[in-house]
């Protein structure tokens, strides 16, 4: 998958989503729950960080029954790629620039 394909899946689901919640949250209230939505994610990849490295509390990693480690990075990144569109951040244009930034560090 490229970036171009990943815009394209965020296009569709912030339609999806907009469709779904639309009715009842206007743009600010959109901004406000994908930022909060975004530390949710931000916290489910945070333990199962902490449960990869076995450093939960043992009732805890008890409970784990899968890695989601991978899909839990995936959530954060879907997450934040579509607050951005919320925000109507051209966001290849952002990476661009940020890695050309980066880039002139080294
Ligand atoms: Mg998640």
């Amino acid at each position: 998958m490229n970036l171009k394909d990943l815009l394209k899946f965020i296009a569709r689901e912030d339609k999806r989503l907009e469709k779904y919640y639309g009715h009842r949250l206007d743009k600010e209230k959109r901004v406000l729950a994908r930022t909060v939505k975004l530390t949710e994610e931000l916290g489910e990849l945070a333990s199962e960080v902490l449960a990869h490295y076995c450093l939960q509390r043992k009732q805890k990693l008890a409970k784990r029954c899968k890695d989601d480690l991978p899909e839990e990075f995936a959530d954060v990144i879907i997450t934040a790629l579509l607050l951005a569109k919320a925000m109507d951040i051209n966001i290849e244009s952002a990476l661009e620039k940020k890695i050309k930034k980066v880039n002139k560090r080294y």
